[in-house]
């Protein structure tokens, strides 16, 4: 056991400093509670987060920022860390293409249900007035609930508050995203073959299987994309300082191996040394986190949702640079592959991300792909082999679909989850969050409140996926905490 490192006594130890745990400490701080959040990592941000280059930092895996509208999440975090930073509404949320059909998500409803109409010859104002209402409740929802999934006298109180007006819809909680779709949607299977790719990238599943009140918050999810200056590396960076301005402390390269309760402190023992702490926020995959418990009650919890978590998609991504000789008119595109493509590469769509146009840097882009995780095991030949082959479909892709010149484009590397795994302790390099197939599998994530002092945020826990999920984990771990 190493040096016992200060005397100081923490309120909070937040262990993981991705999403979950960068925002858990900077809320935490600014409830003047006293924070250390350690990473082991020597950058922070998880999936979230950043490398650099002598062209920039690139994204390493989240590009899209959204949950500005009706003061949800990231708009509430914002203004509540008083974090003075640039974010640009993307007019086009993602501009996806399948063969020569192309489908822009535009963030103007008009203008989406005039796509709409245009590519698939259906009048969907209806259906897009109706769920981006539902969306707005269930937000509201989301927001007062912050004890799941026991639910207290307050939660109650506030289902009842918007249960007339979501009951009226009732059939979102038991029906899938497809089935509450408009018959003639549901028949165009050129609509499905976009719409299931969009889904797969916001909730991580398909629309047949993908719970609708899911479902709604992931399809209108382009609609309320934001990119931010100097990507990831520019919002994290932003966070980071307000943090250390508000007092905090931060510890890369920190990694903690185990959290003892010793009478009411916990002592947390790290590669560097053992801190004291009241309180302990976990933003650690479950399999992590129970094996740094020693707790068997606590430990006990995490390890039965660990056994019980379900499918959880590998990604892969690519990195390059370019010198881009025209502008473009969105940030974010999205290739569905078409049968040639899959003979080079096993998958069904890339996610390409472009830098902000404004920055001094050449533009750094990350392609991102869901990938089942077993096909990587090890660092073998075939192992190699595949990482060449998705390289060679990406450079294919910025040809065929983004009609760039690839002679213009700097390779830069490609990831795997063994890299994932490597850089964020995933196990087996599991990314996303969990693949909910009903209402019931919200069961299956974390509750924010482990235990009298033991929390947990991060998108293995409610209310689960993306960054803005995340964030609002946070703050249901701030108000109960
Ligand atoms: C390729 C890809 C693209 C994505 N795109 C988007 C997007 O565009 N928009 C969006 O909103 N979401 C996106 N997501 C999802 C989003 O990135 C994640 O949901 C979110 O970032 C998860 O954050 P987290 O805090 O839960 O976990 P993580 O990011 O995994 O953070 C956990 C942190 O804990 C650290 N850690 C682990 N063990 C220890 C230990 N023992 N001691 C100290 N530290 C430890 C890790 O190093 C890591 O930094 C994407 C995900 C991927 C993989």
């Amino acid at each position: 056991m190493k040096e016992n490192k200060n005397d100081i006594v923490y309120d909070v130890s937040i262990i993981g400093a991705g999403m979950g745990g960068l925002s858990a400490a900077g809320l935490l701080q600014k409830k003047q509670l006293k924070t250390i959040l350690f990473e082991s990592h020597y950058y922070v941000g998880g999936c979230a987060g950043y490398f650099k280059r002598r062209e920039g930092f690139f994204d390493v895996g989240a590009t899209t920022l959204s949950g500005f509208c009706d003061n949800r999440p990231l708009s509430k975090f914002i203004n509540d860390m008083e974090i003075n930073y640039q974010i640009y509404k993307e007019e086009i949320g993602i501009h996806a293409y399948h063969g020569d059909t192309e489908l822009r998500y535009f963030s103007d409803k008009r203008e989406l249900i005039e796509e709409v109409r245009l590519k698939f010859n259906y009048d969907s104002r209806e259906f897009i007035e109706k769920i981006t209402k539902i969306e707005k409740l269930l937000w509201n929802v989301l927001d007062e609930i912050q004890s799941f999934p026991k639910i207290t006298l307050k939660d109650t109180l506030a289902v009842i508050k918007y249960a007339p007006q979501l009951l009226r819809h009732v059939s979102i909680f038991y029906k899938s995203f497809y089935d509450i779709l408009p018959k003639d949607l549901k028949e165009n299977e050129e609509f499905i073959v976009f719409l299931d790719q969009m889904l797969l990238i916001s909730t991580q599943q398909k629309s047949k299987k993908c719970p609708a009140f899911v479902g709604i918050i992931g399809f209108l999810y382009p609609l309320d994309t934001y990119s931010s200056r100097g990507g990831m590396h520019g919002f994290c960076k932003a966070i980071t300082d307000k943090i250390k301005e508000d007092g905090g402390n931060i510890h890369l390269k920190e990694q903690v191996q185990s959290v003892k309760k010793v009478n009411s402190l916990y002592h947390i023992q790290t590669n560097k040394g053992l801190y004291q702490s009241k309180k302990i926020v976990f933003n650690t995959p479950p399999s992590v986190s129970s094996k740094i418990l020693n707790q068997d009650h606590e430990k006990n919890i995490i390890k039965k949702k660990e056994l019980n978590k379900g499918h959880v998609w590998g990604a892969m991504t690519a990195y390059f640079s370019i010198k881009l000789s025209k502008n473009l008119r969105s940030r974010y595109h999205q290739v569905i592959l078409d049968q040639e493509d899959k003979k080079i590469f096993e998958t069904s769509s890339l996610f390409f991300s472009f830098s902000h146009p404004n920055e001094k840097d050449l533009i750094r882009v990350t392609v991102s792909t869901h990938i089942e995780k077993k096909l990587f095991h090890s660092k073998d030949d075939e192992y190699i082999y595949l990482k060449s082959r998705f390289k060679a479909l990406v450079i294919i892709c910025f040809d065929k679909y983004l009609k760039l010149e690839t002679k213009q484009l700097k390779f830069d590397s490609v990831s795997t989850p063994l890299t994932w795994n490597h850089y964020t302790q995933r196990p087996r390099g599991e990314v996303g969050g969990l693949r909910h197939t009903s209402p019931l599998s919200l069961l299956r994530l974390l509750p924010n409140k482990v235990s009298k002092d033991v929390y947990y945020v991060g998108d293995y826990s409610f209310p689960g996926q993306g960054i803005v999920s995340v964030i609002q984990g946070s703050y249901n771990v701030k108000t109960i905490l």
